[in-house]
């Protein structure tokens, strides 16, 4: 697959963890009393590199597999225009050592120039997390929803409902993990501004989430619509849990299904979602939906953060180039017990999860079936692994559950 050595239903792409009672006990307990990383001491430097060094012998995580002490001391007086370090990077990999099957990536950029600064650090961190994307390597954007084949007819019976969601930053203003609570209000505001220009299907409303009452923050949660409360070590020692819940907010359509996070792990989560399997329906008003508000930002003088190699520029390394995750619910309660579950996503380079959510468990042989790749490939492309290797999933579901072989129907690696 891509070179991760996490099993599929414990990938991480952002660096939240679920923080819903189906969360990882290790993980919650770690963060039981974790502050938010601050290490703007410029005091440090009076102390050599080596007593500076954190302690990663425990560790498992892309940043402690490639972090050197000779790295370390190259890099820890270096610091983005905006004033990110080093430490500020890795203090979140530093806090959370790991788990024992999750491979997380274990650092953040708080600006875009975060990747080009610390390159030495995060090249190989990238090259780690997306299966051996190289420095030199270029990444494709394809947001023409039209080039996707199929994907209207996901039989409704198994695929309950189809979603898809990316991050986008907003340039010139720091990244959630150091942004300041004026650049934070000043996205807010930008973002309300911007999507308020939306109209017809897409016109919505802004909801700030203090003015929320827990009951109606819980509702949209439960709902499957809203990130959950900052409670995730990962979230807190990265740092953009701070000021919580200041300018946070989420803006949704009338019907909800097209939605914006604004302020969470990225600047915005832009999302697509509707009941059924009609992924081409999600993808469209996706792509439509997000094209716009690509522009109304550029028009606002805020282009999004993109470059040819790393595309689209978000918060965590493991969500760059498309950000995109499409998924869909989809019953499996037979194809799920089968022994080659596993190699046949692995096979169609998807990834499942339970439908709570990232780190949730499955209910029912109910799973939320996703692309397992975000860098080196269009959005398109991944749509497309998606919709076809659905479509076999729930082909070999339908033959399960006539006591029929599904030998003939495993696919050869993507
Ligand atoms: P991500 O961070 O990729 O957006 P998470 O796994 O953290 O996704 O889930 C966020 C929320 O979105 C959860 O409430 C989850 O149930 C919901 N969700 C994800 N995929 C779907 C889907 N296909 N249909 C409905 N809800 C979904
Ligand atoms: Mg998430």
């Amino acid at each position: 697959m891509n070179g991760l050595q996490i099993p599929t239903n414990g990938r991480r792409d952002g660096i939240f963890v679920s923080t819903g009672s189906s969360s990882s006990p290790q993980i919650r307990q770690q963060g039981a009393t974790m502050p938010f990383g601050n290490t703007h001491n410029k005091m440090k430097l009076k102390y050599a590199s080596d007593q500076e060094y954190p302690d990663l012998s425990k560790h498992n995580n892309h940043m402690a597999k490639i972090l050197t002490p000779a790295m370390y001391e190259n890099l820890r007086t270096k610091e983005t225009p905006s004033g990110f370090t080093l430490d500020d990077i890795i203090q979140t990999g530093i806090d959370n050592p790991g788990h024992p099957f999750i491979m997380t990536v274990g650092c953040v950029a708080g600006d875009e120039e975060t990747y080009e600064v610390f390159k030495e650090l995060l090249d190989p961190v990238i090259e780690d997390r997306h299966g051996g994307y190289k420095p030199s390597d270029k990444h494709k954007t394809d947001l023409v929803s039209e080039h996707l084949k199929g994907g209207d007819d996901l039989d409704p019976d198994y695929v309950l409902s189809s979603r898809v969601r990316t991050g986008r930053s907003v340039r010139g203003f720091c990244l959630p993990p150091h942004c300041s609570r004026g650049e934070r209000r000043a996205v807010e505001q930008l973002s309300i501004e911007a999507l308020d220009s939306l109209s017809g299907d897409l016109k919505g409303t802004y909801y700030a989430l203090k003015n929320m009452t827990d009951a109606e923050q819980q509702q949209l949660i439960d709902d499957h619509f809203l990130f959950d409360k900052p409670v995730s070590p990962l979230l807190l020692a990265s740092g953009m849990g701070r000021d919580w819940p200041d300018a946070r907010g989420i803006w949704h359509n009338d019907n909800k299904t097209f939605l914006v996070w604004v302020n969470e792990e990225d600047h915005l989560r832009v999302i697509s979602m509707q009941k059924g399997g009609n992924m081409k329906e999600v993808f469209n008003r996706f792509c439509t939906g997000l094209t716009k508000i690509e522009t109304l930002f550029k028009e606002r003088n805020h282009a999004f953060m993109w470059n040819e190699h790393l595309g689209y520029v978000l918060t965590c390394p493991s969500n760059l180039g498309t950000g995109l995750r499409a998924g869909v619910h989809v019953k499996l309660p037979n194809m799920s017990k089968n022994a080659k579950f596993e190699d046949v996503l692995k096979k169609l380079r998807l990834q499942k999860r339970g439908t709570g959510g990232v780190d949730t468990a499955a209910v029912g042989g109910v799973f939320d079936i996703s692309n397992a790749d975000r860098l080196g490939f269009s959005e398109v492309e991944l749509v497309q692994m998606v919709v076809d290797g659905v479509k076999l999933l729930v082909e070999m579901e339908k033959r399960l559950e006539k006591g029929q072989s599904i030998d003939d129907l495993i696919p050869a690696q993507k």
